[in-house]
């Protein structure tokens, strides 16, 4: 065993907080995934790392318990070091694993030296993890990041072969999830595993806080999400389905009251499990935070879905979706957001990147109506957004989203109901750019019957719309130096099939100070 128990003696001592969940090891019966026998992997979901800083990393995993002893801690041991064999051994320390958080640990690992790579793991009485590697942010005169972000990995509907391209590529910095990271329903009722041996544990849909821990832990058996995980930090937020289908505070689509129960207690069970299955660092405000790439990035993680959400507008209805009173962010997270791109601007940080779950831009799928659930259907919140960008002097904001199983670039004009100001030639009026990613597995939009021809309609009558994709599946890698942004379009395999092949499709750049995008050439992914 490639462990020096002296070097866990050693960092003991070293600077390390363990995150709370707030719950106690009181359940005589485990409500979360199966328990194991003795002999058996203790780590079956993995090891993950997440939220890095430049001085600190979440480090997680999850400890089956034993079946003989269910309702005890499991005292487990965690170190973080600079090379994989946990010689030189930076921090460590012992934690229990607790029923109360569904034995998953997390640990907030800091005194880490930024941009540097490290080496993870956790021990047990009955078993040692798989060993991760992890990243801290760069401080100071930062040239170069490249960050992934995907969205929408529905298990059943198919493999996960974005997270497996992910888990081999060693040239990015972190991994930036936009949210739909598990769905909420049944196998069948979206996607259906039966013929790919992908049928999701529970099987019903997830609707108590058990369902919730046993669908986590049905995603993190597969092992090219696990791979992803040990392989790379990442950056997360949920989106409707990690609680059900377009939710928001106080409800959703997919959510009925008289036979489900109470929306807060539903709601609260997803959120709950979110934390304790993912390596994210808790907040007292919330989901939304901030991170700082040196002086290179600042990204900032939005959450549009269970902060301060109105109720989605009517379909068709364009007063309500433009209605000034209806909000998207909430007003505490809009003042956040404002200060964060005021902070950033001050201290002149090259480029804000704005993580978050809904199409931004303005569009149409058919030329008529919108999708209320997205920016178009808070339009008066985007118009604020884009307004403070314009009113502040505020450039170089690139706008990631997820969602809608399709990718998109976009010039993002504003305000939406007056884009005659923007020139598709010239750029002007354009406030920030926008690139949309693919699914991860979830359908792409076009086997929609009848939306092969989409894409080019909508290109044709929305001049800020540079490229739209509806049948791949994949990621995006945006390349970021000072004085340029690239996002890098890479798709893999149908995920209907397993494999590990992707190929760079079409790459985007934004430069410094143009609010501008154009197409390059593929040949200059940085693969
Ligand atoms: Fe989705
Ligand atoms: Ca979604």
């Amino acid at each position: 065993m490639a462990i020096d128990r002296r070097g866990f003696l050693k960092a003991s001592a070293a600077q390390a907080a363990i995150v709370g969940f707030g719950a106690t090891a009181s359940a005589k019966r485990h409500p979360g995934a199966a328990p194991v026998t003795r002999g058996v992997n203790p780590f079956a979901h993995g090891v993950a790392s997440g939220d890095p800083q430049s001085d600190r990393v979440i480090l997680w995993t999850r400890v089956s318990p034993i079946a003989d002893r269910l309702g005890e801690p499991v005292e487990t041991h965690w170190w973080i070091a600079r090379d994989s064999l946990g010689l030189e051994v930076v921090a460590g320390g012992t934690v229990d694993a607790l029923p109360g958080s569904d034995y998953t640990v997390k640990v907030d690992a800091s005194g880490l030296e930024p941009n540097t790579d490290y080496h993870y793991g956790f021990l047990t009485e009955t078993g040692l993890s798989p060993i991760g590697r992890t990243r801290t942010l760069p401080a100071g005169d930062a040239e170069h990041v490249r960050m992934a972000f995907a969205s929408c990995a529905n298990y059943p509907n198919g493999f996960f072969n974005a997270y497996a391209c992910l888990a081999e590529r060693d040239d990015v910095d972190v991994v930036l999830h936009l949210g739909d990271y598990l769905y909420e329903y049944g196998n069948g009722e979206y996607g259906d595993g039966t013929s790919l041996d992908r049928i999701p544990d529970p099987v019903h849909e997830m609707v108590t806080l058990e369902d919730y821990r046993r669908r986590h832990a049905s995603y993190k058996s597969d092992p090219d999400l696990r791979a992803a995980h040990a392989r790379h930090p990442w950056i997360t937020i949920w989106d409707d389905h990690e609680t059900a289908n377009n939710s928001h505070p106080s409800g959703a689509e997919n959510h009925d009251p008289s036979l489900e129960g109470d929306w807060e207690t539903r709601k609260l069970a997803g959120i709950r499990a979110y934390y304790e299955w993912m390596p994210i660092r808790e907040l007292p405000t919330g989901l939304f935070r901030s991170f700082r790439f040196g002086g290179l990035v600042d990204l900032i993680m939005l959450d549009t879905r269970l902060h301060g959400r109105d109720p989605e507008a009517p379909p068709k209805d364009t007063a309500a979706a433009s209605d000034p009173k209806r909000t998207l962010l909430g007003e505490d997270q809009k003042d956040w957001l404002f200060g964060e791109l005021a902070d950033s601007h001050d201290v002149g940080t090259a480029w804000r990147v704005i993580g978050q779950q809904i199409m931004v831009a303005p569009v149409s799928f058919d030329g008529v109506d919108f999708n209320p659930d997205s920016w178009n259907g808070y339009r008066a919140s985007r118009a604020r957004v884009l307004d403070h960008l314009e009113a502040e002097g505020i450039d170089n904001v690139v706008f990631l989203t997820g969602d809608v199983h399709s990718s998109w670039v976009f010039e993002v004009p504003a305000p939406s109901d007056a884009e005659e100001d923007y020139d598709p030639v010239t750029s002007a009026g354009s406030r920030a750019v926008e690139f949309v990613a693919p699914a991860v597995s979830s359908p792409p939009l076009g086997v929609a019957e009848g939306w092969q021809a989409r894409p080019q309609q909508i290109l044709a009558r929305t001049p800020h719309l540079k490229y739209a994709n509806f049948e791949d599946q994949g990621f995006v890698i945006l390349d970021v130096t000072r004085d340029r942004v690239r996002a890098e379009y890479v798709y893999t395999d149908s995920a209907k099939v397993r494999s590990r092949r992707s190929r760079c499709a079409a790459t985007f750049e934004t430069r410094s100070g143009t609010n501008r995008v154009e197409r390059v050439e593929p040949d200059r992914c940085e693969v």
